[in-house]
């Protein structure tokens, strides 16, 4: 069965119960389907076809779940752009990809109106009433219903997603409709068996578009909210029964020590799947105890979709360290670990993760220069270095990219962050590379402690700190300098942002520090 229509069929078998939740706004599965049959007929009519391209101005609402959903039935991709990408970066995205149609929610008129303007787009439409465009609702409103029906073409174009622009500009990624079958069965194997409630709290034009979709096709209900506030998540988890929750780790973070997390009912609650960047062991460590045997760690990037898993036992059942693992590879994954001239190297040894399977990208939107660098005879290389050790668990080292060479020799970032973040007084800890003229480049950590540092102490926390790393991995990795800083600096997804860590720190190049 295709893609759209084990989505379809997880809706039908939902029947009258409710499968969107979004504040007082409910839809039931027949509900659901009718509007999208709907929808995608009216979408035909207006032009729409099998390899065509729609991007779409939206935010967490049932009415974008619909409209996704009514685009990829007829074969067509979905390019969501993101609500927290500059106009600029929106704008290169329409002009370069040339949509087919546009599509906006009537909240964000005023950008449509901007973006329509400047990209040149003679045909916008809205998903509801608005002061601009055609309100394709309207028009959806005036056809008879007709049955849902699913264009299957697994070589087409499914969607276009995009990198999270936290190591550069973000570059488009398009899958097929064959790889966001393989996302979904990956999201089966490692979510368990459905219905799930599942709460949704990153934007649907992100990962959450996804998570949705998985959700309708094991015929549970999404619950949803516009973004991220932990006191939010905290209540919603009790009131709405939820099973499932997916969260970068410091959403997770966050949660856990959320005065509201005490009082809330979480008996349904089966899992909390974090990833996206590195989590510290003893983070991780807090939040079990806190929400119980529910956590797991994904490992996975847009380019070559979900990787490994670390389960909910594999929490539980090992000391501490196995928490510095990203887990066990997904069973349809293949991963080798090479060296720069890509030969494979033998377990335990540290090289570049490359991966193989059924969910790699097609490759980056309209850039085959780009695309002709990472995926090499069917494997993608994900620039991440990491290790598998003797029972298969993958540990991840640091990017490529990020490594600091210091005095030529290999400083891996993340591996200080570990030591860093072991320290009882560091909540949060991310090292980067600074320009050096005597060593090339140095090492740079800025820490935000777990509990607030007297002014006349920092200079001796720092230095403690600065011996911990001296101590456990050797002088070249000490940090020549050390910032305390009241919250890390984080990408919209809830990633460091490296680029603005090591900007600040350039910035207050002048302040005192050890
Ligand atoms: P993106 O595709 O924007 O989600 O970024 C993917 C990158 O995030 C990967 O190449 C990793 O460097 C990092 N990443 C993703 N998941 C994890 C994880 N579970 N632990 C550590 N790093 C991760």
């Amino acid at each position: 069965m295709g893609y759209i229509s084990q989505i379809v069929h997880g809706v039908e078998s939902a029947g009258d119960r409710d499968v969107i939740v979004d504040g007082p706004h409910r839809i039931t599965g027949e509900q659901l389907l009718r509007r999208c049959s709907v929808l995608s007929r009216t979408l035909a009519d207006q032009g729409l076809q099998t390899g065509d391209t729609v991007a779409y101005l939206h935010g967490n609402t049932i009415d974008a779940v619909v409209a996704r959903l009514a685009v990829q039935a007829l074969g067509a991709c979905y390019v969501g752009l993101r609500p927290f990408f500059s106009t600029a970066e929106k704008l290169k995205f329409l002009v370069e990809g040339r949509p087919a149609l546009f599509l906006f929610d009537p909240d964000q008129c005023d950008e449509a109106i901007s973006l329509s303007a400047q990209a040149g787009i003679s045909r916008a439409f809205s998903i509801g009433v608005a002061d601009f465009g055609e309100n394709l609702l309207e028009i959806a409103a005036q056809k008879p219903d007709v049955p849902m029906e699913c264009v299957h073409r697994d070589d087409a174009l499914s969607m276009v997603t995009f990198s999270s622009g936290s190591t550069g500009e973000p570059k488009g990624i398009a899958h097929t409709f064959a790889s966001s079958a393989g996302f979904l069965d990956n999201a089966r194997h490692m979510y368990g068996p459905g219905p799930w409630r599942f709460l949704v709290a990153i934007p649907l034009s992100d990962l959450g578009g996804e998570i949705v979709q998985w959700t309708l096709a094991v015929g549970g209900t999404v619950v949803l909210l516009d973004d991220f506030r932990a006191d939010e998540v905290a209540r919603t988890l009790g009131s709405e029964h939820i099973t499932h929750f997916f969260g970068s780790p410091s959403m997770v973070h966050a949660l856990v020590h959320e005065q509201g997390l005490r009082n809330a009912d979480l008996s349904d609650l089966r899992l909390v799947a974090y990833g996206g960047a590195p989590s510290s062991p003893s983070r991780t460590a807090d939040a079990v105890s806190a929400l119980g045997p529910v956590l797991m760690h994904n490992y996975g990037m847009q380019e070559a979709g979900f990787i490994s898993y670390l389960s909910q036992s594999d929490h539980i059942r090992a000391g501490r360290y196995l928490l510095n693992s990203v887990g066990r590879p997904l069973p349809d994954v293949e991963i080798a670990v090479r060296d720069p001239e890509g030969v494979e190297l033998p377990p335990g040894s540290i090289g570049e993760v490359c991966v193989r399977s059924t969910t790699l990208m097609a490759g980056y939107w309209q850039r085959p220069d780009l695309t002709a660098e990472v995926l090499r005879e069917g494997w993608f290389l994900t620039g991440d270095l990491g290790r598998v050790d003797d029972e298969g668990y993958l540990y991840l080292v640091d990017r490529v990219k990020d490594i600091i060479i210091v005095d030529a020799y290999n400083v891996y970032p993340q591996q200080v962050e570990q030591v860093l973040t072991a320290h009882p007084g560091v909540a949060q800890a991310v090292v980067v590379g600074l320009p050096d003229s005597d060593t090339g480049e140095s090492v740079y950590a800025a820490v935000v402690p777990s509990t607030e540092v007297p002014a006349d102490r920092t200079v001796a926390f720092s230095a403690e700190l600065a011996a911990a790393v001296r101590e456990t991995l050797g002088t070249v990795h000490e940090p020549t300098r050390i910032d305390l800083l009241a919250s890390m600096p984080l990408t919209p997804r809830g990633k460091p942002d490296k680029t603005a860590i090591r900007g600040q720190a350039v910035d207050r190049a002048g302040s005192p520090h050890i």
